[in-house]
């Protein structure tokens, strides 16, 4: 008994002092912890066919071969119960593009599950030309504008009524106001800023059941659109896109088409400070966090961020306590659902894109996503048949597809997904390759702690048509 009692201390002792890396935002001391952490654990209680098991249980891969969109591979790893990540993928149903959406949720997963249903349909509708939009009012209202092609849930009968009716407001609202020229950024924006403003309306209005519970949760969003050449991103928090591009010495690079708003973006603790009095300077932001307590500087939801101080009073005290009014709340709002958004020209050297929650990011760095998804393309290739990517090809051409197909061979990688090809390294990569009692380690961990190691990773790998992108005229 008393050697049981010393060996559960030592757990507690370690794992506080571990959950403190963790809180402090230190990703390398967490990183460097965890040597320790399988040592900690003992031996893996899982054989490799359970490990892969666990960790292919919600992949897809999908080819869609729709102009410069060829295919992509999604999956996602909860640590939460139940998972607070969303991921979704939709085809434009008026328009030509797709969209592809991760959301992070905070304080529960009901909030990113709604928003994940209905932001696609708010971007869709911000982007149609003037005539479709009045088409789409007289002719199909209530109808979505966009056509799920992946997602792991759907809205209820309710929340699709709200949905329609904040979503036709928005439609009317539009083509009273379409008079300026067009433009994709102010498209993204507004239709992220409208949704989030709707969903404060319909909980003070009582329109969405138990609303309330929406009010104190928050979610990270980012959605990509592509069509054609057009690679658009708008992301508020902290997911983030990178897209993986083949360089002419066919090293792969890296590069980052979203911005992250945490305090690591001096420009957005720069904004968040500029929005309020100096003599708030001090609380604002305080050990990393939004009034000491929230780690996005931006989110949809979280309206006790958000509201003034006696509508918290009036409509959230009551039921979830004074906890809820953070301290030094004086100047609200303080946060925004406002997206940053970035546009990026599709070129035949732009390969794939990664969009993901931080839950990957903070396991590991851009450009070794990168490469780990490049590596595994040309291993990838040796697990399907040879089929000449055009007709007519010259020799030498034909020569150079056989001679990368053969090194690739070596790279023949283990999951045919690339998503979960990431979680596999993410989780059990050390210096030499996958430890398997790592990776074991880390998919056996109990609930109550396996929070403070990792979180909900959700991951989607989209990859692009290089003989589309190389015959389309540049600009
Ligand atoms: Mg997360």
């Amino acid at each position: 008994m008393a050697t049981t009692l010393a060996g559960l201390s030592r757990y507690l002792l370690r794992l506080s002092r571990f959950r403190r890396h963790i809180s402090s935002g230190n990703r390398n001391l967490a990183r460097h912890s965890s040597r320790r952490r399988s040592d900690f654990f003992g031996a893996p209680k899982l054989g490799p066919p359970e490990v892969s098991r666990i960790l292919r249980s919600n992949e897809t891969s999908r080819e869609v071969q729709a102009r410069s969109l060829r295919a992509f591979d999604t999956n996602q790893l909860p640590s939460n119960n139940p998972m607070e990540d969303r991921l979704i993928v939709a085809r434009c149903l008026l328009t030509t593009g797709h969209m592809f959406g991760v959301f992070d949720g905070h304080g529960g997963h009901n909030l990113a599950e709604l928003l994940s249903h209905r932001l696609l349909d708010y971007i869709a509708l911000s982007i149609l030309p003037p005539a479709l939009l009045k088409e789409y009012l007289e002719k199909n209202k209530r109808t979505h504008l966009v056509q799920v092609v992946h997602a792991i849930d759907s809205l209820t009968d309710r929340q699709t009524e709200v949905h329609f009716d904040s979503l036709n407001a928005f439609a009317r609202n539009l083509l009273s106001s379409a008079s300026s020229p067009f433009s994709m950024q102010d498209a993204l924006h507004r239709a992220f800023v409208q949704l989030d403003n709707d969903i404060s309306r319909e909980i003070i209005e009582q329109k969405l059941p138990n609303g309330s519970q929406y009010a104190v949760m928050g979610s990270c969003a980012c959605v990509v659109h592509i069509d054609g050449t057009h690679l658009h991103v708008a992301s508020t928090g902290d997911c983030k896109a990178v897209l993986g591009i083949l360089s002419d010495d066919a090293t792969w690079l890296s590069k980052a088409v979203s911005v992250e708003h945490n305090t690591d973006n001096i420009n957005e603790l720069r904004r968040v400070l500029s929005e309020h009095p100096a003599s708030e300077s001090n609380s604002v932001v305080k050990q990393d966090r939004l009034l000491g307590q929230l780690a996005p500087l931006r989110a949809f939801g979280d309206f006790n961020y958000k509201w003034e101080a006696s509508r918290i009073r009036e409509l959230l005290v009551p039921q979830f306590g004074t906890y809820v009014l953070p301290a030094h709340y004086m100047t609200p709002p303080y946060l925004t659902a406002q997206p940053e958004v970035m546009h990026h020209h599709l070129t035949p050297r732009d390969k794939f894109l990664v969009l993901a929650s931080d839950g990957l990011w903070e396991q590991m760095q851009p450009h070794k996503v990168v490469r780990l998804v490049g590596q595994h393309m040309s291993g990838k290739q040796t697990l399907d048949l040879l089929r000449l990517p055009r007709p007519l090809m010259k020799l030498g051409d034909v020569y150079d597809l056989l001679h990368i197909r053969h090194q690739g061979l070596a790279q023949k990688p283990s999951d045919a997904n690339a998503a979960t090809h990431l979680i596999r390294n993410a989780l059990g990569r050390n210096e030499y390759g996958i430890e398997h009692g790592k990776l074991a380690a880390m998919l056996a961990l109990p609930q109550e702690v396996v929070r403070s190691f990792r979180d909900d990773m959700s991951i989607a790998v989209i990859y692009f048509d290089s003989e589309f992108l190389r015959l389309s005229p540049a600009g």
